[in-house]
C-alpha cells in the first residue's frame, strides 16, 4: 500500500463529488452562462463577504492575475522571501506583470506590521512605487504556519493607511480558519483580494478561486483572458469545488490532528533533528544528517510512504482527504520501525 504524503493535491474525487461533476449543468463561461460557475463564485463571494469572485485553473493563475490587476509594470509587490508567489510562480511577477519585489525575512513564512512599514517606499524618484502587500496563510514554507489574526488587522490597518491594496495567497486559507477560529466574512473583510485553492485540501480535482470587489473581479475576469484562462463549459471542474467549498471544510480538523499524530511519531526518531511546530495540514521535518535528505525519502518511498524534498535538510509531509486515521497508524508504525542506512 502506498500513503501518499507528497502534498494535499494529490487528493482525487470522492464518489459523490464525481457523481455531483457528472451532473453538473454547464454553459459557456466566457459569455457568463455557466450556470455551476456562476453558483460557485456567487456561493463563494458571499461565503466570505465579497461582492464577486473569479473561477480560474489553478492557484497560479489566481495570485499573477490578482498581482497583475493590483501592480503597474516597475510597481513593487512586499511578500515574505519563502512566498509561493514569489518562489513557485516561476518567475511571473517579472514575466506577466514586469513587477519589482521586495523580499521580507519573517518566522516561518509570516510578516509583521513592523517589518512591512519599515519597506514601504518614500514618494521619491529613486524608488519603486510600492504598490502591494501579500500575505500568505497559512504559510507553506512556514510548515503550514498560521497568522494571529491581530497582526493581520495591524497590517491591513497599515496598507489602508498608506493605500496600499492587501493580498491574500490563501491557497490552504480553509486550513488556517480551522484553527483561528475567525469567521470567514471578518477574516477576508481585512484583504482586498483573496486567493483560495479548491485543489488542496477541500478535495477538488481542478481550480481556485479569486475573491474580490466587482470592480477588481471585472479587471481580472480581462487578464484571465488575457492569459488564456477563459474556459467554456467549465462548471464541470468548478462543481467539484463547489461540492468541495460544501462539504469537505469541517473535516479539515481530521488532517490536522493526523498531521499532529505524525508530529509525535516522528519526534520519537533518531534522524529527526525538528519538526516545525505542527499547526495544521503540513509537517515539515528537519533531519540530522542533512546528506541522507535523498535516501530517506527514498527508504520510506520503498516502505510505501511517499514524502517529498523541502529544501537543504528539510522534508515535507502533508495530510489530506485521501490518508484515512488507518494509513496515518500504519505510516507511524513504519516510522517507529525505520532507521536510515546508508547505501554504499
Ligand atoms: C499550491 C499553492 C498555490 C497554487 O498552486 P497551484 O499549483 O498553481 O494551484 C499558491 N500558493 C500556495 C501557498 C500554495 O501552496
Amino acid at each position: 500500500m502506498i500513503i501518499d504524503f507528497r502534498s494535499d493535491t494529490v487528493t482525487v474525487p470522492s464518489p459523490e463529488m464525481k457523481e455531483f461533476m457528472f451532473n453538473a449543468k454547464v454553459g459557456d463561461d466566457v459569455f457568463g452562462e455557466d450556470p455551476t460557475i456562476n453558483e460557485l463564485q456567487l456561493f463563494s463571494a458571499a461565503y466570505f463577504g465579497k461582492e464577486d469572485a473569479l473561477f480560474c485553473s489553478s492557484g497560479t493563475q489566481t495570485n499573477q492575475i490578482a498581482i497583475n490587476v493590483h501592480v503597474r509594470p516597475g510597481g513593487e509587490i512586499i511578500c515574505h522571501e519563502e512566498s509561493h508567489i514569489y518562489k513557485y510562480e516561476g518567475g511571473g511577477i517579472a514575466k506577466n506583470s514586469g513587477a519589482s519585489v521586495r523580499l521580507l525575512p519573517g518566522d516561518r513564512g509570516r510578516l509583521t506590521a513592523e517589518i512591512i512599514a519599515k519597506w514601504i517606499n518614500p514618494d521619491d524618484i529613486h524608488f519603486p512605487v510600492t504598490e502591494l502587500v501579500s500575505l500568505e496563510d497559512t504559510a507553506n514554507r512556514g510548515g503550514g504556519a498560521v497568522y494571529d489574526f491581530e497582526e493581520i488587522k495591524k497590517i491591513s490597518a497599515l496598507c489602508k493607511a498608506h493605500h496600499l491594496p492587501l493580498h491574500l495567497d490563501g491557497a490552504r486559507l480553509m486550513n488556517a480558519l480551522a484553527v483561528n477560529g475567525i469567521s470567514s466574512k471578518e477574516y477576508a473583510s481585512q484583504f482586498d483580494s483573496i486567493s483560495l485553492c479548491l485543489s488542496k485540501g477541500l478535495g477538488a480535482p481542478v481550480g481556485s478561486l479569486l475573491i474580490g470587489t466587482k470592480d477588481f473581479i471585472k479587471k481580472a475576469r480581462r487578464v484571465r483572458k488575457v492569459l488564456g484562462g477563459g474556459m467554456r463549459q467549465a462548471g464541470f471542474i468548478a462543481a467539484g469545488g463547489l461540492y468541495a467549498l460544501k462539504n469537505n471544510v469541517n473535516r479539515l480538523k481530521e488532517d490536522h490532528e493526523n498531521a499532529k499524530k505524525l508530529e509525535e511519531s516522528l519526534l520519537q526518531c533518531s534522524w529527526v533533528k525538528k519538526i516545525l511546530p505542527v499547526q495544521t495540514n503540513i509537517v515539515v521535518i528537519l533531519i540530522k544528517n542533512i546528506e541522507m535528505r535523498d535516501e530517506i525519502i527514498s527508504q520510506l518511498k520503498s516502505k510505501g510512504v511517499l514524502t517529498v524534498a523541502f529544501g537543504e535538510g528539510a522534508i515535507r509531509m502533508v495530510t489530506h482527504l485521501n490518508i484515512s486515521r488507518e494509513n496515518i497508524l500504519k505510516t507511524c508504525e513504519v516510522l517507529k520501525n525505520y532507521i536510515p542506512s546508508e547505501r554504499f
